[in-house]
């Protein structure tokens, strides 16, 4: 199933809001499955659940044949080396905006079998991750342009 994205534009309050994590450990994997198509749709290589309305802490990456599925993720350490890229947002269509990020990142989450993890990403991987995890905070593309 393909769901709506949320778009800034008419959304934006929802896009704004804080996401809440998840308790009780339901299982998310069909509500995953239609993230995954409705990433793959859109052409993204990141879904949060924030952008199809859900108010919650979930996102997805499918970066070339691998995914990720995170459940109440965590950054719990960060680099000093720093990366740089044109970022997209499918929920503000059109607007590419650099981003300065850190270049590797520790993280912890669930995955879609509620199993605890603890992972390094780095590179593009780190860059997409830090991209979701800043829409569960409510956190956009547009606050990085630097206003004149
Ligand atoms: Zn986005």
């Amino acid at each position: 199933m393909i769901y709506p994205i949320l778009l800034y534009k008419k959304e934006k309050n929802k896009l704004r809001k804080r996401s809440k994590y998840i308790y009780n450990k339901p299982n998310l994997i069909e509500l995953i499955n239609n993230m995954y198509d409705t990433m793959y749709y859109y052409n993204g290589i990141g879904l949060s659940a924030p952008q199809i309305g859900l108010n919650i802490r979930l996102f997805i990456i499918g970066l070339n044949k691998l995914k990720m599925i995170f459940i109440n993720p965590k950054i719990i350490k960060y680099s000093e080396k720093k990366i740089i890229n044109k970022e997209g947002c499918l929920s503000i269509p059109n607007l590419y905006v650099p981003i300065i990020r850190n270049k590797i990142i520790y993280v912890k989450y669930y995955n879609s079998f509620w199993e605890k993890k603890k992972i390094k990403l780095k590179n593009l991987l780190s860059v997409v991750f830090q991209h979701e995890y800043d829409h569960l905070k409510g956190k956009l593309i547009l606050d990085y342009i630097n206003y004149k």
